[in-house]
Order: structure tokens, then sequence, then C-alpha cells
């Protein structure tokens, strides 16, 4: 390659750049706050995985048959970089020996996940992820709490147009002879279903539900509805999730279309819905139990629930709804000359002691470039500290938004910045 070629990012991939980072962070930390709140630790697994376990977990899923990527074969095992973090969350569970402790295991993970499909606009080959797990323990209960995690994560990251879209899908009693009845359902009307729905329809008919394609849609409203096919145990386990979904006050619709393709699931799904802003993406948050998962991976039979949740759409959604936190710099000092420069790294000092983000410009320019450039930065005050301020012990405070002037001492700075902010000590 010529020198002149500069080598850009891998395909499909991006960075976050700084200014995209302060929504990233108050969308991470806001899951990291959220769950300790509700008892969940944190957990950190690989992003690359036994092919095998991947596979086992989501071998129809498009995460898996068509968009895994996977890694060159390096000495005798296969790899694969992870889809999503349940897998890799679940086999840590056994092989760290999670099972011994207090169950439910509750556990929480944030990291990237890959794919390799096409590039597209808003679809990248690594994306981030917020994951919940509760493993060991099969009461709805359970379900109830991973439901309020996400909204209560949701509502406070920021948002508040949210939906809660509800479903179960039986179990491995129920869901056989539900299956054989949607079949029944729809043979006749086969010519009429999109093509992967016609190749869906006899090898996995819940996903005909799910199916966005406008020509099936009309088609889905006379299928008969699993809620109405529940075995007794399924039928109380829904009825006990919607009880304590009502006594916590959380808002629900039942969505009959709400399926998981993958046998291993059971009961509960769920979905928490942005109602403004994304349009068609919408979805912040889905998941269900899962209680076939432990044994479909050479496990015994745990039951477990949990859900993800896309980092980037949490974020562009915060940015579109201006909710995003300010970061920058509380204080922007500009010292005129060398003698003020000392003073100003004093300053600085006890300001961030006292908790406050502070610049020192390092860039010798007249006060009015100065506060021009405490403005760029988003600085909420500048400010300028000449030979005038060091000898009188006395500044002009200056808040850039409004443009009003507090009168401060040097020698009481950092209280004073304080009391002006209301901010930490
Ligand atoms: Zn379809
Ligand atoms: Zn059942």
């Amino acid at each position: 390659m010529p020198r002149s070629e500069p080598i850009k990012a891998a395909r499909g991939v991006r960075d976050i750049l700084p200014a995209a980072i302060p929504l990233w962070r108050q969308a991470e930390q806001g899951a990291a706050g959220v769950a300790q709140r509700f008892g969940y630790q944190e957990i950190a697994t690989p992003i690359i995985e036994q092919l095998e376990l991947i596979q086992r977990v989501g071998e129809d899923t498009d995460a898996v048959a068509k968009e895994l990527y996977r890694v060159e074969k390096r000495g005798t095992q296969n790899l694969a970089l992870r889809p999503e973090a349940t897998a890799g969350v679940v086999r840590a569970y056994f092989e760290g020996g999670l099972n011994q402790g207090p169950q439910p295991a509750r556990l929480y993970l944030i990291g990237p996940m890959f794919r390799y499909d096409r590039p597209q606009k808003g679809r990248y080959r690594q994306f981030f992820q917020f994951n919940v797990e509760a493993i060991g323990v099969g009461s709805p209960a359970v379900d109830v709490e991973v439901i309020e995690l996400a909204r209560s994560w949701l509502i406070e990251v920021g948002l508040d147009k949210l939906a809660l879209e509800l479903n179960t899908i039986g179990d491995d009693q129920c869901r056989p002879a539900y299956l054989d009845l949607l079949r029944t359902y729809y043979r006749p009307l086969k010519d009429k279903l999109h093509p992967d729905c016609q190749r869906r329809l006899e090898v996995n008919p819940l996903r005909l539900l799910d199916c966005k394609v406008p020509q099936c849609q009309p088609l889905k409203t006379g299928a008969p509805k699993i809620t109405d096919h529940l075995c007794e145990p399924c039928a109380s386990a829904w009825a006990v999730v919607l009880k304590l979904l009502d006594a916590a006050g959380i808002g629900y619709h039942l969505n009959p279309y709400l399926v998981r393709g993958l046998d291993y699931y059971t009961r509960t799904t769920y979905e928490a819905i942005a109602t403004s802003g994304l349009g068609a993406q919408s979805t912040l948050a889905g998941g269900g139990r899962y209680d076939g998962l432990v044994k479909d991976l050479g496990g015994p039979d745990v039951p477990g629930i949990g859900f993800a949740a896309g980092v980037e759409r949490l974020a562009l959604l915060l940015a579109q709804e201006g909710k995003e936190r300010a970061t920058r710099p509380v204080v922007f000092i500009a010292p005129l000359g060398d003698a003020e420069a000392a003073r100003a790294d004093q300053l600085a000092q006890q300001l961030r002691a006292a908790g406050l983000a502070t610049e020192v410009s390092f860039r010798k320019s007249n006060p009015g470039n100065q506060l021009k450039r405490a403005d760029a930065l988003g600085a909420r005050f500048a400010l300028v500290l000449g030979d005038q301020e060091l000898k009188s012990d006395r500044a002009k405070l200056k808040e850039l938004k409004t443009g009003a002037q507090h009168e401060v001492t040097l020698s009481g700075f950092a209280d004073e910045v304080r009391k002006l902010t209301g901010g930490p000590r």
C-alpha cells in the first residue's frame, strides 16, 4: 500500500467519538446503577466463545445462521465472536460455580456483540448491549422483577414515553399442540404468505406471528392465540405475572404476536418500546424466559429469564429527545501570563478536589479569545486570570450561557463555585 493512503477502520465498524460518549455513558451508567439497586452483579464474559456454544443457542436465528462473525480457526477450536450475551453468561454460571450460590444468580453485562452481515446505515458489525439475566429460579415473580428493572433503567436515563408489550409462549407441555393448531390454520392460506413464511409454516410456525411483511399481516387476525391454549402451570404463571404487574402499577399491552423462534424460550416474552422518536425502530429492550436453554447447552434443568437492550439505539433516542446530560467542564480558567498560570493550576486542583470538572487554557491569547474558547468547549463558567486578579484576590467569574458576572475571591474560589453550581463537595 502506498504510504499516502491513510488506513481506515475495518469495514462495518466505527469509532465512538468523544462528542458521542456522554450519551453512551449516560445509558451505561444508568444501566449499572439500576441493575445494582435491583441486586444484580456485573459479569464480564469473553467476546470470543466456542462456535459450538453459540450454535447450540441460536442455530435457527439469523444472528447465527447468516450473520455469525466466525474467527479463523486457531489450533483445535472453532471460535466465533459472540452475537449475544446469554450463551456466555449461562456457560459462566456453571463454569464459575454461580449455580452453587444464592439463586437466582442476578447478573448483568454491558459490552460489544458482533455480527457479520452486509454493513448498512445504522447497522454495524460491532454493536453494544446491556444484558440482564436471572438464572436459577422459575417463579413468575422473577419475570416481573426483570421487566421492572428494564423499565426503571429507561426511565432513569431520561425516557418517559414508553410502552410494555407482553405475551406468553407456553412451554414444551402446551406449545406443541398449539403449533399444530397454528399450522392447521395457516395451511389453507399458504399461497398468500410471503416466501419466508411459506417455508417457516411447517418448521417454525410461531415465527409467522411476528412477520413484518405487509402481505402476511391480515392473515394473523384469525390465527389461534396461545393464551387460549396454555397448560395449567403456564396459565397460572401467566396470571401471576399480570397480577404482579398490576400491583406494581406497571401498564402493559398484551401482544399475541410477540414470540421467540427458538424452542428453549418459554412463557413470558416482552419488549420495552419507545412510543415516540424512533419510528419503526422502536424496540429498546426485549427479552423472555428461557427455561429450556441450560438443558439445551448440556446442563441440568435450570430456569432463567433476561433481556437485551441496544445501547446505540438508546443513545440515538436520548440525543433526539434532547435528554443528554451535560458533562462538559464546569470551569474554564484562562491565565494571561506565566505567573497567573501557576495560580490557575492551584485553583484547578482545588476545584477538581471539590468534584468540579476544570480545564486550564494553555494558549496565550487575549481575554476575548479565551472566552470564545470556553464557549466552544461548552464550559459553564470562565475565569480570566490576570495580574490585577492575582493582586486583589478578586475576580469576575463569567457564566457563559447567561453572560452573568459573579464576583468571587480567589482564596475561596472552589467553595464559591460550588455554591453557584449547587454541585458536589
Ligand atoms: Zn411473512
Ligand atoms: Zn404450558
